[in-house]
């Protein structure tokens, strides 16, 4: 044991406490900073010492701690031992501990298998807005699974005929979807409830409508929808910064919301160089409709 303290220069006090002498004597400060008690590492006493002055000083950090203790004492191999106690704290335990988290699983197959654009769509709602008038609209999202494409409209209201109403604008504009994915919102599960009584067989037979495929999200994992929650912060994002807290009516609205170029957000890289070729955006893939049949919808 002797042979660690030969780092220090010590010596007995009057009340017999062995201190250490510090290089900084010369110095005008207090005297337990200058000829700090000196405290072995594996003793009950300095075990207590850290828990006690790491509580009174709100779950203070190493730094924190070495610079704190140092004020009186000199703890032989001091940063260990007192990380050695701070790893026993519940309390610091709790906070550090890091959520789990898993690496990156592969797309599920109806957003990387080669289809038309719109023909696996996500929907969702954003809103309420409120017009000149008071009254409250929402956007009605419309997003492409696979080119990440999108289309609003207007409604205004949350009911299923408001969406249904919009869902017919949809495809009369741009296609009829293979496949619907959809969150649990009440319009939405009212829609697909009203298209669920419907006889599909003498559908089929008599014309040439194809059922849509809807999938509702589990209601408690939200985050099946993120590739859709992120062209909605997209929008609330252009909204906020182009209307600030202007009031608009309805017909300027719908304008603006046309208006916002999401479509041609590039979605490869943009190189500098002339002769590259251009990068991709959904624009390029939008094209004109070919069937706006919504017999089912009617
Ligand atoms: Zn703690």
């Amino acid at each position: 044991m002797l042979n660690l303290y030969i780092k220090f220069v010590t010596f007995i006090d009057n009340d017999n406490i062995l201190r250490v002498k510090s290089k900084i004597t010369e110095r005008n400060d207090e005297g337990s900073f200058l000829y700090p008690i000196l405290l072995p590492d594996k003793c009950e006493f300095t075990k207590l010492l850290i828990r006690s002055v790491h509580k009174k000083n709100c779950h203070a950090g190493i730094q924190i701690m070495q610079s704190l203790i140092r004020e009186k004492f000199w703890i032989i191999r001091a940063r260990k031992t007192i990380k050695s106690i701070l790893n026993e704290c519940f309390i610091c335990a709790r906070f550090k501990v890091k959520s789990l988290s898993s690496g990156p699983s592969p797309l599920p197959p109806d957003r990387v298998n080669d289809c038309a654009i719109f023909e696996v769509v996500g929907i969702d709602v954003a809103g309420p807005l409120f017009l000149k008038t008071g009254e409250k609209v929402w956007i009605t999202l419309f997003t492409c699974a696979v080119y990440r494409a999108l289309h609003v409209e207007l409604v205004n209201a949350l009911s299923s005929d408001a969406f249904l109403l919009a869902l017919r604008r949809f495809i009369a504009r741009r296609r009829r979807p293979r496949i619907i994915y959809c969150d649990n919102d009440t319009n939405f599960r009212g829609a697909f409830n009203d298209l669920a009584k419907l006889d599909w067989h003498k559908i089929s037979r008599e014309t040439s409508t194809q059922k849509i495929v809807w999938k509702l999200i589990p209601p408690t994992a939200a985050w099946w929808g993120g590739w859709w929650e992120r062209l909605v912060r997209i929008i609330k994002e252009l909204l906020r910064r182009s209307l600030g807290k202007s009031l608009l009516s309805y017909e300027e609205l719908s304008t603006v919301i046309c208006e916002f170029l999401i479509n041609s957000r590039p979605l490869t890289y943009i190189s500098e160089n002339p002769q590259e070729l251009i990068p991709l955006t959904p624009a390029i893939f939008l094209i004109e409709n070919r069937c706006s049949d919504t017999t089912d919808i009617d």
